[in-house]
């Protein structure tokens, strides 16, 4: 085992650190969501950003520390990557997963239903995730202009009357393999 290893634990989330801000973000895709930030803001709808560029060493990080905390995957297996000189094995199962578990919690991962995809749009600039909700129904600009009433419901990112308008400013909403509410993207992946 290579000397120089650090073992995994909670000081790791600060290692590799990611964005929140749309800045992050990529050409186009930046443009399209600040473009479409301003019109629900206008509309008056509540925009909180979680997640803009992701590097790739943290999707790894969290990618691992939640399969070992939460699946049991054997820590002793983890394929190592260039760059991040983690060590996830603490000689037993229970001090691993431990740090595991702790690294989760630090990465803001530990309660999502399904494990962090090892490579996503996040790396590339071209991901957001955000907490969108309003109160009652609200009107909202698409990108050629028109005015879109939203009266449906839920009031919040999964809403569907939200979500065609995403698609005039070329921002999509996840529709990939199972659930990620907060996520939007380039191309719905
Ligand atoms: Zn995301």
């Amino acid at each position: 085992m290579d000397q120089d290893l650090e073992l995994s634990g909670r000081q790791w989330a600060r290692k590799f650190p990611g964005s929140a801000d749309t800045k992050d973000l990529s050409g186009n895709f930046r443009l399209a969501v600040d473009a479409f930030i301003y019109a629900m803001e206008e509309a008056g709808i509540k925009v909180k950003i979680n997640a803009t560029f992701r590097p790739t060493k943290r999707s790894y990080l969290m990618h691992y520390s939640y399969r070992i905390a939460k699946k049991g995957y054997d820590p002793k297996k983890v394929p190592s990557m260039q760059g991040v000189n983690i060590n996830w094995d603490h000689g037993t199962k229970e001090e691993s997963v431990k740090a595991a578990r702790d690294m989760t919690s630090a990465l803001d991962i530990q309660t999502l239903q399904t494990k962090p995809a090892l490579r996503s749009q996040h790396n590339a600039g071209l991901a957001i995730d955000m907490n969108i909700s309003w109160g009652k129904t609200v009107e909202i600009k698409d990108a050629s202009g028109a005015i879109v009433k939203i009266n449906t419901l839920p009031r919040t990112g999964m809403n569907k009357q939200l979500i065609d308008v995403a698609r005039t400013y070329g921002v999509k909403k996840y529709n990939g393999p199972g659930r990620d509410f907060p996520h939007w993207s380039n191309n719905g992946r």
